[in-house]
């Protein structure tokens, strides 16, 4: 509708100014001619008239200075002789131009009244009235082929805006669909939308995080398989143990050994319920405050702690460490280091050696734990850091080791925003990097 009235109005509009052009024209000539003549006398007025046929008007009228009409082409109720008072003479009269235009009954209807001026004197006014049924008509029809359009128009644009509705619905019926077999656990029922709006945007972000959340539920699953099943060998075996000593006759010693089993299965029991808590904390994103710590220190106090280990299975650790400040949490510093280092010492033969390597590199705090153990074999590289992985499970279970450390340390070193590699030494043996982000004191000292 609001089209139909624009368009017939700027239609209108320009009708009323063409007019405006053509009827100004006329009056200007004959305005130019009457000044022509000496005298403004109803003869002269009417030869000069006469003589312009192409001034071809439905009425046209010529007053002196004081509205009395010197010539009037109305034949019948001619104005000639009498005083014009129409508003248009009275403004010409002032000195200005006027123009009037109106479409009425079908019909254009413009008017204009042009002042007479001869060296500043007002003469008279010349006033020019065209009815116009030609472009009345013109302008009807303009507006009749207007309205049917728009109302086309309009009816198009009520039909599309049902049916986008109807495909918008239907999609998001679709989103909802999935979403709600989300909930119900099945991640496998994704959105299949085409394009490229937003809606399709929205599937497409959908189907990504229905994936990481299906990725996530069977980490999980895994998780809580492989912790069950770590958690059930020692408690098979103590209860194996407690009922043999419950069931067989056997002299002290032979239960004092047996008891003692079924206390190193309790300690393995023990680590492993704390580093699964270990885990859980470090799966949480639940931020500690993190602290000024001098890594330096740390790393002593591991080795000093790791000695009597080492010792025990013929080991030499050699320690060197440069002044380094990190920003996190001391705790998680100690963990590191003292996995790596327990596991240098675990996997290492008898007689062999660990070193500890502590620097600090531009940005960054580099920990190098190396070993000349068994090494670790090229196709197992990329799974150590994964939980529960162990390469050979046989000798981790005797060293008392869950497959668990490593992620630890692995989680513990990304959530402190560094890097862990490994790799294997040229000589045998294996070398853990650790690269931590290292404390930059500011200008102001802080
Ligand atoms: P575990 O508790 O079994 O030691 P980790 O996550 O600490 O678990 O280590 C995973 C596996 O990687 C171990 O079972 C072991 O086979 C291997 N591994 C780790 N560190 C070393 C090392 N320094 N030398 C040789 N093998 C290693």
């Amino acid at each position: 509708m609001l089209l139909n009235v624009y368009t017939s109005s700027t239609m209108r509009s320009m009708i009323f100014a063409a007019q405006h052009r053509s009827l100004e024209d006329k009056a200007q000539l004959l305005v130019t001619a009457l000044l022509q003549t000496d005298e403004l006398q109803e003869y002269s007025v009417r030869q000069t008239v006469n003589s312009m046929e192409h001034i071809n008007t439905t009425r046209t009228i010529v007053t002196d200075e004081s509205a009395v009409a010197l010539y009037d082409s109305l034949e019948t109720g001619s104005a000639q002789g009498k005083l014009v008072l129409f508003p248009e003479i009275m403004t010409a009269l002032g000195g200005d131009d006027v123009f009037f235009c109106r479409f009425e009954q079908e019909a254009v209807e413009s008017r204009t009244a042009v002042p007479l001026m001869r060296n500043g004197e007002l003469l008279g006014v010349v006033y020019l009235m065209e009815y116009d049924t030609d472009q009345g008509a013109l302008i009807s029809a303009l507006q009749r082929n207007v309205l049917s359009i728009s109302v086309a128009l309009e009816i198009a644009i009520i039909l599309m805006s049902f049916f986008f509705s109807t495909a918008f619905s239907r999609r998001m019926q679709r989103i909802l669909h999935s979403v709600r077999s989300m909930r119900g656990g099945d991640y496998a029922n994704k959105i299949r939308i085409k394009g490229h709006d937003e809606l399709a945007r929205l599937g497409r972000e959908f189907n990504e995080l229905a994936e990481r959340l299906d990725a996530s539920e069977q980490q999980r699953r895994q998780f809580v398989s492989d912790a069950s099943h770590e958690l059930k060998t020692p408690l098979a075996s103590i209860k194996l143990l407690s009922d043999s000593i419950l069931q067989n006759e056997m002299d002290a010693q032979t239960q004092r050994e047996f008891i003692e089993d079924i206390g190193r299965e309790a300690d393995r029991l023990g680590r492993l319920t704390q580093k699964l808590l270990t885990l859980t904390k470090l799966d949480s994103a639940l931020e500690e405050e993190r602290e000024m710590t001098q890594a330096a220190q740390t790393v002593d106090k591991v080795v000093r702690m790791l000695r009597p280990l080492a010792k025990l299975r013929n080991v030499t650790i050699e320690c060197n460490t440069q002044d380094a400040t990190l920003m996190m949490v001391e705790d998680d510093l100690y963990q590191i280091v003292f996995n790596l280092t327990e596991n240098a010492i675990k996997y290492n033969r008898n007689g062999g050696w660990v070193g500890i390597n502590l620097t600090c590199e531009d940005e960054n705090v580099v920990l190098q734990v190396a070993d000349s153990g068994v090494g670790i074999p090229s196709e197992s590289m990329n799974y150590v850091f994964d939980r529960f992985y162990r390469v050979d499970k046989g000798r981790s279970r005797a060293a008392g080791g869950s497959g668990l450390g490593l992620s630890i340390v692995h989680d513990m070193v990304k959530r402190n925003y560094g890097e862990i590699t490994v790799e294997a030494r040229s000589e045998g043996g294996t070398i853990f990097t650790v690269n931590l982000p290292a404390f930059e004191a500011k200008e102001d000292g802080v």
